[in-house]
């Protein structure tokens, strides 16, 4: 038996290689044709001489390790049942379903909101069936995509017209194009957001071709200062809503019911970027107040922007509601042809929003809005019956415990307010650093067949259960057996 590092002499060397068996002869097994009928030849011939090749390579560099046992080294067998394994990685989508336990409901890194079963069965519909995407049926013309879903958007909002585009980024970035290119848009210096990645309002605004003009200073923002900043180029008054971060103490900022007045006696439209948008109001089922787009609407806005995929609890896209001039207005512009919806998205954005129509069902029929105000003693119990196969799975280097913790919405949405729930905290209690072995019980978590994503926190990994439903506790279980520490 040769070890990992033990140098091959020439002539063992070549005894061992001509060992290794021909692509001919491997390919025309009966395992091998069964791979091709699932995987095709090119892709079989092209595993089988990958692993050929390597095994060449480690046998030259005197680094095939042969297992005591073996007989046959390079059996063919074993040159299938490698290369099999290689076909089955190959196989996986790259985008693959995981565990959300990070405690931030609508996380953007793991896809924001879940859609409901309603709207994923009109996706697949939409996608299997033609549709009438653009086609009138009353009169059998082209029609246009955005009928299909505007009325419903202004029903649940009380704007006068609507239009639907890729996401909230764009929506901002058509609206600013449309109604603010070569013109000034007047911004308060406290609302010049950041969203994660690459959104940034004053970025936006070059892009949208708008010149911004800050007003008032980061904490302090006054009606006169809007006032001062009128003038002849101004395009629009613009309010963005602080997503991702407050601003406290001694601050002053101009609501909507008295920036709108102002805008309508120099009149000018005034925008709000919503960010989150909530169709609902979201108090009535004991979460944070978060503006709706109606009151907004009724506070003034001509214009509201929101995401689709937030606390809407529907599929990506960004909504436009308001007056129906403005609307007409972007939906001329070219670069609405570019950012449109597909079919898929508008598929999933109908259904989301007539569950808007029966809100006494809301709770119990949008995935977002249920593991929002999942109650907390739900969680708990998922924790109890959890905790046992996971300590065992962990073994004695690590202790898991049932602890409260606070989940967050997230997506921007109410950034300081928290969810009460429960999850589970594993601590680690072996020999060695602790930092470490978190990072390891971290990184074997996120190799399971299906992903566990957690947060490390205070010196312990945190486990939230709040996105964990009854119904995929089983699949989190069973795979527990397959951790790797
Ligand atoms: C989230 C957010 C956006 C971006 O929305 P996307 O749908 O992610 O493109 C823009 N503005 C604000 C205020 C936001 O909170």
């Amino acid at each position: 038996m040769m070890g990992a590092n033990e140098k091959v002499d020439n002539s063992a060397l070549n005894a061992l290689l001509a060992q290794l068996p021909a692509v001919e002869r491997v390919i025309a097994s009966p395992h091998a044709q069964a791979l091709i009928a699932q995987h095709g030849r090119t892709q079989v011939l092209a595993a089988i001489r990958a692993t050929l090749d390597g095994w060449r390579r480690e046998a030259q560099a005197g680094t095939f390790v042969i297992e005591a046992d073996s007989q046959a080294p390079f059996s063919i067998e074993r040159v299938l049942a490698d290369a099999d394994r290689a076909l089955v990685a190959r196989a996986q989508n790259n985008l693959r379903t995981v565990f959300n336990l990070t405690g931030t409901v609508l996380h953007t890194n793991l896809g924001r909101a879940l859609l409901p079963d309603v709207a994923v069965r009109a996706v697949v519909q939409a996608l299997t069936q033609p549709a009438n995407l653009e086609f009138d049926l009353a009169t059998g013309k082209r029609g246009d995509r955005d009928d299909l879903i505007d009325e419903l958007i202004c029903e649940l909002t009380g704007a006068e017209a609507a239009t639907v585009v890729n996401n909230n980024a764009a929506a901002v970035l058509l609206a600013l194009s449309a109604l603010g290119a070569r013109k000034e848009v007047i911004v308060s210096r406290g609302e010049l957001v950041e969203i994660g990645g690459a959104f940034r309002i004053p970025d936006i605004m070059s892009r949208a071709g708008a010149r911004l003009r800050e007003v008032g200073t980061t904490n302090r923002t006054h009606l006169k200062d809007y006032e001062a900043a009128i003038g002849a180029r101004t395009a629009l008054l613009m309010k963005v809503h602080c997503s991702n971060y407050a601003i406290s103490g001694f601050t002053k900022t101009v609501e909507l019911d008295e920036l709108a007045p102002l805008a309508q006696r120099h009149g000018l439209p005034v925008a709000v970027d919503l960010g989150s948008g909530t169709l609902a109001d979201l108090t009535q089922w004991g979460l944070p107040a978060e503006p709706t787009v109606r009151a907004t609407i009724e506070a003034g806005a001509d214009l509201v922007t929101f995401s689709g995929d937030k606390l809407l609890g529907g599929p990506q896209a960004g909504l436009i509601v308001g007056r129906k001039e403005l609307i007409a207005k972007i939906k001329k512009h070219p670069l609405k042809r570019a950012l449109r919806v597909g079919k898929l998205t508008l598929a999933a954005l109908e259904p989301v929003l007539k569950l808007y129509q029966a809100p006494e069902f809301l709770r119990e029929r949008l995935t977002t809005l249920r593991l929002l105000t999942r109650p907390a003693s739900e969680m708990h119990e998922a924790a109890e019956r959890v905790l046992p196969p996971l300590q065992l799975a962990l073994g004695d280097g690590y202790a898991v415990s049932v602890e409260p913790m606070f989940s967050q919405i997230g997506s921007g949405a109410l950034p300081v307010d928290v969810l009460p729930g429960y999850g589970l905290v594993v601590r680690h209690s072996g020999k060695g650093g602790s930092g470490r072995s978190l990072l390891k019980l971290e990184r074997a978590l996120r190799g399971l067949p299906r992903p566990v994503i957690g947060r490390i926190a205070d010196d312990a990994l945190r486990l939230d259960l709040r996105c964990l439903e009854h119904a995929d506790e089983a699949v989190f279980v069973a795979q527990l057996a397959e951790l790797r520490l």
